[in-house]
């Protein structure tokens, strides 16, 4: 069999990729070695989480808040089983609305695994064995992540366990541990705090949400913490031990000092992912890898072998599944002969807890170590209308315009729906725009959108409701 492009993965960028490139008349396969499409992203990553955390924040809301807007309901009951059915469901829709998408758009896929013999040779094992080479012009290679493993600590999915696991867990634990306090830990941590555990999260940095805004991260620790998180901070994991009870964990500070120790029913180990590689065959193909065991590329997606290109979590950037997209698409549109491009400066991304945070742009530290002079605007949900009657008062919204151009540079969100609020910012940074051009555009009223407006308006100390 023969085409213009195999794609080896059928996550965000691997399917978006293989969609595009049909689109624009390319003869496209893809090789998933998964039973379903969709990756990390649609199986175990995005999808299953937001299901947890919309059923758990649900669940949290009937229980808290009902009753004091005049809604009298018996305090809800947990039915986890049923919750994970309502999860799997999600991910099943979405899975399947991937393969049908693949047929629609005439792509072949094949699902097995995937090794690229040669440059223009990918061949593909499949479950029961067998084996076939698809015979190509260029290949992307779009396999992905895996988790961040810690040394010493056995991941058994079950006590000790990570995202995979903890989306998966049949009984709340009692005692949570999340060793990691980037956004999957504190998400994965909100879903079960909110269903009954106690949360502590171990972190090894003296900060929350490393390379987030420290502002924004600062005011968010004090909200998780108000929710009932514990947070030990500047804290190394040295060991868990398993327990007939649990898991013990023992830690020390990150500066050196003497070791405390943790009980936990469940563990969480939520330090990050690492690019995934394994059997492509590239050492033999000498396509080259950074220091972290990212592939190579250039700014066309293109390794140093030709005819071999590369995108999302398994090169350089955010691991994000927008950013794989955009990846997917530019790439599809290049080898198509278009010009194909990903503006890393406006990809935006949000931590799904509640309140929501989520940014684009630069950050005050980021502006700080490049020298960039910039005008703060600030407008906290308090003062604003709708955020007021929906008692969502938690947050603000923080506009970093150029000091001189007032061109925005960064814009960060802690409030409820922030990870919609955002996309005002995206698209007028897109599009170059200053904080006046936000401030002078009409915003509905009464809507969250209308602190975004004040806060561009405070860069130049004229917000109207404070
Ligand atoms: C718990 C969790 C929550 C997340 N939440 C979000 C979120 O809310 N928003 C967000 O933007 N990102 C989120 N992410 C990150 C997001 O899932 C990834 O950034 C995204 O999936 C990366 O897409 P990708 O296409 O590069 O790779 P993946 O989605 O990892 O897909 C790679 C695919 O390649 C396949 N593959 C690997 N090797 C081979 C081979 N040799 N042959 C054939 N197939 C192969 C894999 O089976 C996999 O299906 C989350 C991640 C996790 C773990």
């Amino acid at each position: 069999m023969s085409y213009d492009l195999v794609v080896i993965g059928t996550g965000p960028g691997g399917y978006v990729c293989a969609i595009r490139a049909a689109q624009l008349g390319l003869k496209t396969a893809v090789v998933e070695k998964r039973k379903t499409h969709g990756g990390t992203c649609l199986n175990v990553g995005c999808i299953p989480s937001k299901a947890l955390l919309h059923a758990s924040h649900m669940f949290e809301d009937t229980r808290e808040h009902f009753a004091h807007l005049g809604i009298g309901v018996t305090p809800p009951t947990l039915d986890l089983k049923q919750m994970q059915v309502f999860k799997q469901e999600g991910v099943d829709g979405n899975t399947k609305g991937v393969e049908f998408l693949l047929k629609k758009n005439k792509i072949d896929a094949f699902l097995g695994t995937a090794r690229i013999a040669a440059a223009g040779q990918v061949e593909v094992t499949g479950e029961d064995g067998s084996n076939q080479i698809l015979e190509t012009k260029n290949i992307v290679i779009a396999t992905g992540s895996d988790v961040t493993r810690l040394p010493g600590i056995e991941i058994d999915e079950k006590t000790i366990v990570s995202s995979t696991g903890a989306l998966d867990l049949d009984t709340v634990p009692k005692r949570l541990v999340v060793i990691g306090a980037g956004v999957i830990g504190l998400e994965l941590g909100s879903v079960w705090r909110r269903l009954g555990s106690e949360v502590t999260v171990v972190e090894y940095l003296d900060r929350i949400l490393p390379g987030m805004d420290g502002e924004v991260a600062k005011n968010f620790q004090r909200i998780l913490s108000k929710q009932g998180f514990q947070f030990k901070l500047g804290a190394k994991v040295t060991k868990a031990e398993k327990t007939k009870s649990g898991v013990t964990l023992m830690f020390e500070p990150a500066a050196g000092g003497s070791s405390e120790s943790l009980e936990a029913d469940v563990v969480l180990v939520a330090v990050g992912r690492i690019p995934y590689t394994q059997g492509l065959g590239l050492d033999e193909l000498g396509v080259q890898k950074d220091n972290r065991g990212r592939i190579l590329t250039d700014a066309h997606f293109s390794t140093n072998v030709t005819g071999i290109y590369a995108i999302g979590d398994v090169i350089a950037g955010p691991m994000l599944a927008h950013k794989a997209e955009d990846e997917g698409v530019a790439v599809a549109e290049i080898l198509a002969g278009k010009a194909g491009h990903v503006n890393y400066d406006v990809i935006p991304s949000v931590v799904y807890t509640s309140p929501e945070v989520a940014s684009v742009g630069k950050t005050e530290e980021e502006l700080k170590a490049a020298g960039v002079a910039y005008n703060v605007g600030k407008f906290p949900f308090t003062a604003n209308g709708r955020a007021k009657v929906n008692r969502t008062t938690d947050g603000f919204v923080k506009i970093l315009a150029d000091a001189t151009t007032d061109k925005v540079l960064g814009v960060h969100i802690i409030g409820a729906e922030a990870g919609n609020l955002i996309h005002e910012a995206v698209i007028a940074m897109e599009f170059g725009a200053s904080s006046e051009d936000i401030a002078r555009s009409c915003h509905a009223h009464p809507t969250l959108a209308e602190a975004v407006k004040e806060a561009a308006l405070a860069v130049e100390k004229r917000a109207i409701h404070m």
